[in-house]
């Protein structure tokens, strides 16, 4: 297949289309979210781990395999000094989508470079609008540095611009009306989602913790009315809807409640070189082998085949512990 440089579509055994790719480009982070990174999960940078050429190798096979999106995530993708540099290999390759899913906080400082080099899309984690529930659920991060990073994203041009909530009882419930309100006058897609159990916390606090997106949406119509339904890609995770009236959107991500697996069209790779199928499950390849062969581009067609034939029809959504955590993985 490679040698002839044709283009074909990557189809599970479940017939679903796998058309986006998620490359976590560290496993470190500037913040410590709760629900995310475990106190004492320290990560450095691994050995060998991904490097811009492999970035290139990897993104001409999954083109060569139908790719149409590519996400940058982490860790925090920006704390990665060689990011604009894996852009700018994404952008040269004429992939139609790039962005990242960032939480903002040196945003401001990097982005016109990361621009210059192809970023086009981004999505934004702000738990909270309140700077002390932000900085509990963060451990210490400062929510003036998110709504900056939104500023400049408007300022850039980039869109749309979309802000990540998860959901946590007893933290932030009650900034659902704030965090919404931010889309009756901006252009922001405002997204709630559900914690996921990544993180190896015990099941019960998990459990106690969990709140589902209808309660949620519930608490948003309870407020403001009925939600209007809007236009948007069936194949995505988020419902998306309008407050009437408002400039921007709210949208819901149910992956607990209303599992959206046989939809995924994801592969997931981390910076360990490792080639994820599943976010779901603990099933993972180490591709490192691909990387190092001498025709790269070749073999790591053949590991994206074997990844997209195990990849399973339904992840696990119960607690479960779990080997590695969600900041380790790139969500
Ligand atoms: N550091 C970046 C950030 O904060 O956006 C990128 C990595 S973070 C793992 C990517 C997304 O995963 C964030 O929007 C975060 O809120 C979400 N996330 C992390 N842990 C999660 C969990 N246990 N359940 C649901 N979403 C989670």
């Amino acid at each position: 297949m490679c040698n002839t440089g044709v283009r074909v579509k990557l189809i599970d055994r479940y017939g679903r289309l796998i058309k986006d790719l998620r490359i976590s480009v560290t496993p470190r982070c500037n913040l410590h979210c709760l629900y995310c990174h475990p106190l004492g999960y320290e990560q450095a940078e691994p050995p060998g781990s991904l490097g811009v050429e492999d970035v290139r190798h990897f993104l001409q096979a999954m083109q060569m395999l139908g790719l149409e999106s590519v996400r940058f995530t982490g860790g925090e993708p920006l704390v990665r000094k060689e990011l604009p540099q894996m852009i700018a290999v994404a952008a040269e390759l004429g992939i139609p989508d790039i962005a990242i899913t960032t939480n903002g906080l040196l945003f401001k400082r990097k982005a016109r470079e990361l621009v210059a080099a192809g970023l086009r899309r981004i999505n934004l984690s702000m738990d909270a609008v309140t700077p002390e529930v932000f900085r509990r659920m963060t451990r210490g991060g400062q929510v003036e540095r998110v709504w900056e990073a939104i500023e400049t994203a408007w300022e850039l041009g980039l869109h749309p611009v979309k802000v990540n909530a998860v959901m946590i009882r007893g933290m932030n419930e009650e900034e659902v009306i704030p965090l919404a309100t931010l889309s009756l006058h901006h252009p922001l897609e405002v997204r709630f989602l559900e914690y996921m159990h990544l993180d190896n916390s015990n099941p019960e606090l998990y459990r106690a913790r969990f709140v589902p997106g209808a309660e949620t949406r519930a608490r948003l119509e309870a407020h403001f009315g009925p939600l209007e339904p809007v236009e948007h890609d069936p194949t995505a995770p988020a419902r998306v809807y309008r407050i009437p009236g408002a400039v921007g959107r709210v949208g819901f991500i149910n992956p607990v409640s209303e599992p959206f697996c046989s939809k995924c069209s994801r592969l997931r790779l981390t910076a360990d070189k490792k080639l994820r199928p599943c976010l779901l499950t603990e099933l993972e390849m180490d591709i490192a082998w691909a990387f190092a062969a001498p025709n790269p581009v070749e073999a790591l067609v053949d590991a994206i085949l074997i990844a997209t034939d195990r990849k399973p029809a339904f992840g696990n959504t119960l607690p479960t512990l779990r080997e590695r955590v969600m900041v380790g993985i790139g969500g």
